[in-house]
């Protein structure tokens, strides 16, 4: 983890929780994404600092968090809502 770490973020808003779908903003249907390094972000501050994962940081926290069984209803919400 370091401050050159590229995060993916909604384009519109800036941050990740947006993009991970834990928190949508006006525009999220029709915004891109874009990445933006860890220490931009937190010059930023627009969120807390533990939503910024890098895609690798994100994929293992989805295995873990399936692991746990209770992830399976939040990816059925976020296939609904992206589609
Ligand atoms: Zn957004």
């Amino acid at each position: 983890m370091c401050d050159d770490d590229l995060i993916t973020v909604c384009a519109a808003c800036q941050q990740a929780t947006c993009w991970q779908g834990e928190f949508y903003c006006e525009a999220y249907k029709t915004a891109n994404i874009k990445q933006m390094r860890r220490g931009d972000l937190a010059k930023l501050a627009l969120e807390h600092p533990c939503y910024w994962l890098t895609d690798e940081e994100l994929a293992n926290k989805r295995r873990t968090e399936r692991r746990r069984r209770c992830f399976t209803t939040t990816v059925k919400s976020l296939n609904v809502s992206w589609s």
